[in-house]
């Protein structure tokens, strides 16, 4: 029994393919995790570096409490079970199952009682004299587990186990693996392209795609709040309905426009977390709708489609339909306009008909038509607030503040503005004050709703905020984006900074190094461990290269004596904290000052123990 926990994990083949990228989970014990998506996404590359058959390009891999990257595969305490198998054709189905213990020098009594309590929990007790060709696909697979079962192994492995087997046995042997593993009670990975083996199986399912987690979720989170639309149409059978649509809000309602002309309201209060720069009835998104989420209305609505085929299953019947005027002609370019409805058997329903259709409004699932990720994320990545300006003064959220410099400089002579504010950038403060409409538990954060003008400011609040009380608040400047007649002026400040440079070990005798980051002239003594790794990821190569150093702002210490000497550009003044833009050598760092700070010259002081060392040219994390 094992935990699992992969940091970072990046495979990079020889050939330079990026396969794996920055593959961070926790797996708990006994949990059963599924990879998903579709062929050559990267699943069985994680599969296999977890196993010990790829190596790890850069990135840890711990199995319990051990670092496993360099471990053999036959150390590590996992066993894996192949879609094709891999049985020895001449041995029989005993021998096949007892070859690794043999290896073991185990002795022959404990196989035996091994591979009987295997194969009597496999069900395949009749058959430990036979030879693999005399079985069945899914008996076969069944020795393959049975192999793998015999050697109480910490983690179970499993490469698309069904895929070789027909459709009926296949979900036969789901449930028997399911079994298996509440049966075991051990950590359970299983890779497979098919969402239906994912969503019946796993406890937390991966999504991957192109060598990128998508999201690492529940079943039922995966269903209900997709992150992006991969997600939303990997997930769900027949697949979510997607439309590109055009949003306005109407007072209390917002209006949708859909592909065919015809339009349907929602209510504000069920898309509320979407910024109201989607709103203008002119920017084009995507909203999904799954098939089970759509009503045919006895009533006329507004939103009709016209039935192409229909499908009896006996207990679900599924209606594909094409929105717009039954009659009309259709050609491949009302492919955006193809919908299909799930309802209950019964339905009067043909080929032909004019149907209605209602959409349950709190299924809806928009998202952004370029990035395609969700536009109403559990907590708002930001919304959007006009602002007006008059001299000095900002005038937003009902009250009016003296503007600080970095924003008067953006914002030069124009009168008003947007500002793009995240939730984390509303801070308890005495600038503004607006009524609490709404708390909400979301993602392990209160997230407050303030009522503004027409749409909501997201805050996220301590315990002590309660709905229906005012909340007096300041914004982040720092962390706000400010636009100007649409475009960006001001970017928010980010966390993080990176500066450039090179690596160099110095070895002292035979047996110590020490490893330094090279930047702008100066040693910055590298962890040992960081040293080494580089080293094994890039061979006596990363003597020669160039790296990305990345850091947290805080990390950045101004000193009198240590450190890179350092220009101050300029001084940034966002009013709740100011920023010096310091020059080193050819580069630049934002650094973070107190409010009375004015020197022309720094020495900037960087800890090489908080660097992230990045890889440019392949881009990828190797410590
Ligand atoms: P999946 O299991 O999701 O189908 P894989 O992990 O097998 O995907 O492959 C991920 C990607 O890496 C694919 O694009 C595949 O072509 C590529 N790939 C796999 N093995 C190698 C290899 N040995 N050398 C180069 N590229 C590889």
């Amino acid at each position: 029994m094992a935990n699992l926990k992969l940091s970072h994990i990046y495979k990079v083949y020889e050939n330079g393919h990026k396969a794996v990228n920055d593959f961070n989970i926790d797996i708990q014990d006994k949990e059963f995790i599924v990879f998903v998506g579709p062929s050559g996404c990267g699943k069985s590359t994680t599969l296999r570096m977890i196993a010990g058959l790829e190596n790890i390009t850069s990135g840890d891999l711990f199995i319990g409490d051990t670092l496993a990257n360099d471990l053999e595969p036959k150390d590590r305490d996992i066993a894996m079970v192949f879609q094709s198998y891999a049985l020895y054709p001449h041995m029989t189905v005993y021998d096949n199952m007892a070859f690794g213990l043999r290896n073991r020098h185990m002795p022959e009594d404990v196989i035996q009682e091994k591979v009987l309590e295997a194969a009597k929990m496999l069900d395949i007790e009749d058959y430990l004299d036979r030879k693999p060709k005399a079985m069945s696909g899914g008996q076969r697979q069944r020795v393959a587990l049975g192999r793998a079962l015999v050697r109480d192994p910490k983690v179970f492995l499993l490469d698309e186990p069904l895929s070789n087997l027909d459709a009926k046995l296949r979900a036969q042997m789901r449930t028997e693996i399911t079994k298996l593993h509440k049966k075991l009670g051990t950590t359970f990975i299983y890779v497979t392209h098919d969402q239906v083996e994912a969503m019946t199986m796993g406890t937390r399912i991966v999504v991957m795609k192109l060598g990128y987690v998508q999201q690492i979720d529940t079943p039922m989170n995966l269903y209900n709040k997709p992150y992006n639309k991969f997600v939303a149409g990997f997930i769900g059978t027949p697949q979510m309905n997607f439309f590109d649509v055009k949003l306005t809000r109407k007072g209390k309602d917002v209006e949708i426009l859909y592909p065919d002309g015809s339009k349907s309201l929602v209510k504000y209060e069920s898309v509320s977390k979407i910024h109201n720069k989607y709103l203008d009835g002119e920017t084009t998104v995507i909203l999904g709708i799954r098939p089970e989420h759509i009503n045919l209305s006895e009533k006329k609505t507004d939103l009709k489609a016209s039935v192409t085929a229909v499908e009896h299953l006996g207990n679900e019947c599924i209606i594909y339909g094409v929105l717009g005027e039954a009659g009309e002609e259709f050609t491949m370019k009302d492919e955006g306009k193809n919908v299909i409805i799930k309802t209950v058997e019964g339905v009067k329903v043909e080929v032909g008909d004019q149907i209605y259709l209602e959409i349950q409004e709190e299924k809806l699932h928009l998202f952004d038509k370029e990035t395609e990720v969700t536009l109403l994320n559990p907590v708002p990545n930001y919304s959007v607030f006009d602002g007006k300006v008059a001299g000095e003064e900002l005038s937003i959220f009902g009250s009016k503040v003296k503007l600080p410099e970095a924003l008067k400089e953006a914002i030069g002579e124009a009168k008003e503005v947007e500002l793009e504010v995240p939730p984390f950038a509303v801070v308890p403060g005495k600038d503004y004050s607006l009524k609490v409409a709404k708390v909400e538990e979301v993602e392990g954060v209160k997230l407050a709703y303030l009522e503004n003008e027409d749409c909501y400011l997201f805050a996220i609040v301590d315990d002590s905020v309660k709905e229906g009380a005012k909340y007096n608040f300041s914004l982040r400047n720092d962390k706000v984006r400010v636009l100007v007649e649409g475009q960006p002026v001001l970017e928010p400040i980010g966390e993080q900074e990176f500066i450039e440079g090179t690596f160099k070990k110095k070895e002292h005798g035979r047996n110590k190094i020490d490893f330094f980051y090279s930047v702008e002239g100066d040693e910055i003594p590298a962890p040992v461990e960081c040293g080494y790794k580089i080293n094994a990821v890039e061979g006596n190569n990363c003597y020669k290269k160039t790296y990305r150093y990345v850091f947290d702002r805080k990390s950045i210490q101004l000193d009198q004596e240590l450190g890179l000497m350092g220009k101050v550009e300029k001084v940034l003044r966002y009013g709740n904290q100011d920023y010096a833009k310091v020059v080193i050598g050819k580069q630049e760092l934002l650094v973070e000052v107190a409010p009375d700070f004015a020197a022309e010259e720094v020495k900037v002081f960087l800890d090489g123990n908080a660097f992230e060392v990045w890889q440019k040219e392949i881009d990828f994390r190797i410590c």
